[in-house]
């Protein structure tokens, strides 16, 4: 009831406004969602340290950017997550072969705690809660720490990639890591060196299997 109160409250207050048409009610209008072509296929993707990648969407899409984007520059929104995380369970909805993800946990892709600070939450977090409630699976958040600020990827070239996520990610906890299966999860991927980095850390905890779980792939 109080909850209803706030949420009709906050609506009134801060009304949202579509990402792609403008339209009142929600960040991702029900239309615009439709244009994104969520993928209702999965081909079985044989990465570096992954051992397979789910993605919803394509993220050349200009609208997809657009909102995975809205994450990184101010003001930062956090309810985004929630469209987001539709989009991804949309995707498993519309598998023909659904995984059974019920003996794996799920691990965010963690931020730098200076970055955290300064955004107020981490979106891969946000998404992370919302896939432990779809599958009903544990989050475990606090094994994985980014302990050094990175450059954004895109901008560099693969020697420089390589030298500016080295030694980002630390396992702080590798008895909570150790024999498990994990999903591991973020908003994109595009050059794949910050899964990568992750999935390896993990790989190194003692984890024995990691799936990769994004929005969007580049
Ligand atoms: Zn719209």
């Amino acid at each position: 009831m109080w909850k209803r109160i706030k949420n009709f409250l906050i609506n009134l207050l801060f009304p949202k406004y579509c990402l792609g048409c403008q339209r009142e009610g929600d960040y991702l209008c029900e239309d615009c969602q439709a244009t994104l072509e969520i993928s209702s296929i999965h081909q079985k993707a044989d990465l570096e340290e992954l051992s397979d990648l789910y993605f919803a969407a394509d993220y050349q899409k200009p609208l997809i950017q657009n909102v995975i984007q809205q994450f990184k520059y101010e003001p930062f929104i956090k309810e985004l997550a929630k469209s987001l995380s539709s989009l991804i369970i949309e995707h498993f909805q519309l598998l023909d072969n659904k995984p059974d993800f019920t003996d794996f946990i799920l691990i965010p892709a963690p931020l730098a705690k200076r970055r955290q600070r300064w955004r107020g939450f981490n979106q891969a977090e946000e998404i992370s809660l919302n896939l432990a409630e779809f599958w009903k699976i544990p989050l475990l958040n606090g094994a994985l720490f980014k302990i050094k600020n990175t450059l954004p990827q895109v901008e560099l070239s693969d020697e420089e990639r390589k030298e500016n996520i080295k030694g980002a990610f630390i396992c702080k906890s590798p008895e909570k890591i150790k024999g498990k299966k994990i999903l591991l999860v973020d908003d994109v991927f595009t050059t794949g060196s910050t899964m990568t980095e992750c999935a390896r850390i993990l790989k190194v905890s003692g984890a024995r299997e990691i799936i990769g779980i994004v929005v969007a792939r580049g």
